[in-house]
């Protein structure tokens, strides 16, 4: 149990899903920073799988990975990008981890002569996730948002859990929002209220009361449908916010709820003095975004670019980047498959006024040689390049086939009889034959060569970057490579790892066996973003 005075938020969702909840809780979370408080944000996910690691893209969209290298849900992705809350793998906890922590304790004998049970073991143990993360640190609030709809069975524990929570803990120390749908039925252009009802009264037989009912609405709800929900579903009608849907950037749902005073009424909940919530560095990096000089044009080739969430960290990431300099991003997505018969003049067809290329990570074979035909074209025509951990290890494959003559080199991933495998499992990773978590993931160290474009661009001689994959750079072959002119820019030093390769003679031809994107935040852009759209706006300007 917490003994400090740490306030919880607990998020719940009704109606349907993909109402916004983790860019609400992000929002929340950083204008409570800005009003001073410390905050964390925990997800809680009602599926059985231990995390996302293992499902695919379409399930799940980006699978998202911490510092300390947990696979999360892609709302963690937010959390960091919007707060400054250090996540690690203690704020993503789902049902899988529950029951298998419940489940290794009943073998070791820790609950002899007890049945165990839903109630008290499962949910003592959801508590205790939500208590331990503010053990270690001094937070003012933790925000907890738990995924799924109300009205799921599999999110039952989790409600109990947090109607606990309210119990021990008080009202003075919790508060519930939930957030649903008003929709507006186009014929009428009326707001209705009934699902927001019927989702609370859900809510409600669980024993939990919402203190704020956020309403995603097409536009702000008038009064009278404030008062017609708050009398409905027994809130005030001060705690009925509108969630509206904006047009542009998410970045400016924050200030959408500072409009509408959701942290304002978060504050008057908890009796806390309420000030005006300072964001100076959000506020210019909104006015920046909406006030482009330039434009820039960037491809996306990659399998699941019908996804709006596969490359979300990707996608943000570029953003941040544009912002940076000024530009208005333009992103066009290709599907490696469409590539993979094009020819030269084709693919100068289809990236004409393309300023760059990003090819980002990805496993299985589909769509590879569609990946190697872009890098052939962006390595050729001098335009910027930018390779994401598959995408390193296609420029990698490309570039062994192309220009050092090793007919048929690929990774053993995809062929693993390839005379030259150029990329390839170390041994340690051969023997491993759970899927689950067993890939190499989270931050490691990576040491810059010196006189590397990649260690000018950041600025440094090491960095500390994520990964998550399983596949490495051949290191027998280093020398054949940088004797054409693909350079390692930099190593992992404790196992001579290459984290980064690069060509000497390009504008911008850099990529990475880690993750750069999830570091990046709108107001501190990651410098190998920020650099390649600079690259790509001077390709835009020749
Ligand atoms: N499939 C590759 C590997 O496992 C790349 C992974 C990735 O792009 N995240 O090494």
């Amino acid at each position: 149990m917490s003994d400090n005075q740490t306030k919880y938020i607990f998020v719940t969702g009704g109606v349907c899903s993909s109402l916004g909840k983790g860019i609400s809780v992000a929002s929340l979370g950083l204008l409570l920073e800005g009003h001073g408080y410390k905050v964390t944000i925990i997800k809680m996910d009602p599926y059985i799988n231990i995390d996302p690691g293992t499902m695919s893209p379409f399930q799940h969209g980006e699978v998202y990975v911490t510092e300390d290298g947990a696979e999360t849900d892609l709302d963690l992705g937010y959390y960091e990008r919007f707060t400054n809350s250090k996540l690690s793998r203690k704020n993503s906890v789902s049902t899988g981890q529950i029951y298998n922590t419940v489940i290794q304790r009943e073998r070791r004998g820790d609950y002899l002569g007890r049945t165990v049970q839903v109630i008290p073991h499962i949910t003592n143990e959801i508590k205790k996730r939500i208590y331990d993360v503010s053990s270690d640190d001094a937070l003012d609030f933790v925000l907890v948002e738990i995924g799924g709809t109300v009205g799921d069975i599999e999110s039952i524990p989790f409600l109990e859990s947090i109607r606990q929570i309210r119990q021990e803990l008080g009202r003075k120390r919790v508060m519930n929002v939930h957030l649903t749908l008003v929709p507006t039925i186009s014929v009428a252009g009326e707001q209705k209220t009934k699902p927001t009802q019927h989702s609370v009264k859900e809510l409600m037989q669980l024993g939990i009361i919402p203190d704020i009912l956020l309403a995603r609405v097409g536009f702000p709800l008038e009064q009278d449908m404030k008062a017609k929900i708050a009398l409905f579903c027994n809130v005030s009608e001060r705690n009925v916010i509108s969630a509206e849907d904006i047009t542009g950037s998410i970045y400016e749902i924050p200030f959408m709820f500072q409009k509408n005073e959701f942290d304002i009424i978060t504050l008057e909940h908890f009796n806390l003095p309420v000030n005006k919530s300072k964001l100076p560095a959000w506020e210019n990096f909104i006015t920046t975004y909406r006030n482009p000089k330039h434009t820039v044009k960037i491809a996306v080739v990659g399998k699941y670019i019908q996804l709006q969430d596969a490359y979300r960290s990707i996608y943000d990431a570029l953003m941040h980047g544009a912002v940076a300099n000024e530009a208005e991003l333009e992103i066009v997505r290709f599907d490696s498959e469409d590539l993979e018969s094009c020819g030269c003049n084709d693919l100068k067809d289809k990236f004409a006024g393309i300023n760059g290329i990003l090819v980002p990570g990805g496993f299985g074979n589909r769509g590879i040689e569609g990946k190697i035909a872009t890098i052939t074209h962006a390595r050729t025509e001098g335009i910027p390049f930018f390779g994401i951990c598959l995408g390193m290890q296609c420029a990698v494959i490309e570039f062994a086939r192309n220009v050092c003559g090793f007919v048929n080199a690929n990774s053993t991933e995809f062929n693993d009889q390839t005379p030259y495998p150029v990329i390839s499992l170390l041994e340690e990773q051969e023997i491993i034959a759970e899927k689950g978590g067993t890939m190499r993931l989270g931050a490691y160290h990576c040491e810059f060569t010196p006189g590397s474009k990649i260690s000018a661009i950041y600025g440094k001689e090491s960095v500390m970057e994520r990964h998550r994959h399983r596949f490495e750079f051949t290191m027998k072959y280093k020398q054949a490579f940088e004797d054409k002119g693909m350079i390692i820019g930099g190593i992992y030093p404790r196992n001579n790892l290459v984290e980064t390769v690069e060509i000497k003679d390009h504008p911008w031809f850099v990529a990475t066996q880690y993750h750069p994107e999830f570091k990046s935040k709108p107001i501190n852009p990651h410098p190998l973003f920020k650099d390649f759209i600079r690259a790509s706006i001077e390709n835009s300007n020749k």
